[in-house]
């Protein structure tokens, strides 16, 4: 991978995203986050990985990512249970599913209780996408094939764009900017499974070549209902139905409404896939 500073951040910035020391890991053939996205993704960085440019202006989110894991990781030490081993923070884990190894690093480990910590959206509760339950049964059934016992797995959730005032009006909303949420720990045979039917899908013999609508981020056409004298759209609707019985109910001027369909976007694609310049698949949409 190779950085770029388009945006002439400065120097310490640069510096502290280009030059990332990458933790010494066990060799597996896949680590969690990679096996539950997109094969194509992955064999793309794979084949490309001297090729692909980054500009640092689109990885602060993870720097300040990786600073918030390293802050907790320091912070283990100051816990009683730390004296007596009986805590795990930061720690690769390996194991073996047929012919293949996989990977995954734990972020802590407490008496039973698995926690993945994750910076992020407070949309990513609002909007769970089911990313974070995949990722955490990786990560514990790799642990009990390890010998450790897992009672529970939780995200420890740092929301960025928390909103104090959103949180005083809306209970539905998460109530603090740290908020830990319990997944469903599957049971044995989902997660192998599970685990598998990705391996299958990354290393199989009918290995999935394209992206799928999930993985491209892919919004779905809306349709807008628009105002004759407004450039904002009153309502954005997922379909043509909904949009005409939105109007129907509408109270006011009705012939001063339009309905305007917006073409679905590949969100991923467009703006956050490091190796979309080698991609035959963005090459066959655009
Ligand atoms: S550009 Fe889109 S389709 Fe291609 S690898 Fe990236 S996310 Fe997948």
């Amino acid at each position: 991978m190779r950085y770029t500073n388009k945006n002439n951040l400065p120097a310490p910035i640069f510096g502290a995203i280009a030059n990332r020391q990458k933790p010494q890991i066990p060799k597996a053939d896949m680590y969690a986050t990679s096996l539950i996205d997109s094969p194509q993704i992955k064999r793309l960085k794979i084949e490309h990985e001297d090729e692909i440019e980054e500009d640092v202006s689109n990885m602060i989110w993870a720097l300040i990512g990786q600073c918030t894991h390293e802050i907790l990781e320091k912070s283990a030490i100051f816990d009683a249970a730390w004296e007596q081993g009986l805590i795990m923070v930061e720690k690769p884990f390996v194991a073996d599913y047929g012919e293949h190894k996989v990977g995954a690093i734990i972020d802590h480990y407490y008496k039973g209780i698995h926690s993945d910590y994750k910076t992020t959206s407070v949309w990513s509760v609002i909007h769970d996408k089911g990313d974070y339950v995949k990722q955490l049964n990786v990560g514990s059934d790799i642990l009990i094939r390890n010998g450790f016992e897992v009672k529970k797995h939780q995200n420890v959730l740092i929301l960025r764009d928390w909103n104090k005032n959103e949180a005083s009006r809306n209970e539905d909303y998460p109530q603090s900017q740290i908020f830990v949420k319990e997944q469903p720990l599957w049971d044995k045979v989902t997660r192998e499974r599970y685990i598998i039917d990705r391996l299958e899908k990354h290393f199989g013999s009918n290995k999935q070549m394209d992206c799928t609508e999930t993985e491209r981020w892919y919004t779905g056409d809306k349709w807008a209902v628009m105002h004759n004298d407004q450039k904002k759209a009153k309502r954005v609707l997922d379909t043509k139905e909904d949009a005409e019985a939105w109007v129907d109910n509408f109270l006011g001027d009705k012939d001063k409404l339009k309905i305007i369909k917006r073409v679905g976007e590949n969100r991923r694609c467009e703006n956050y896939c490091s190796v979309k310049d080698f991609c035959p698949q963005y090459r066959s949409m655009k």
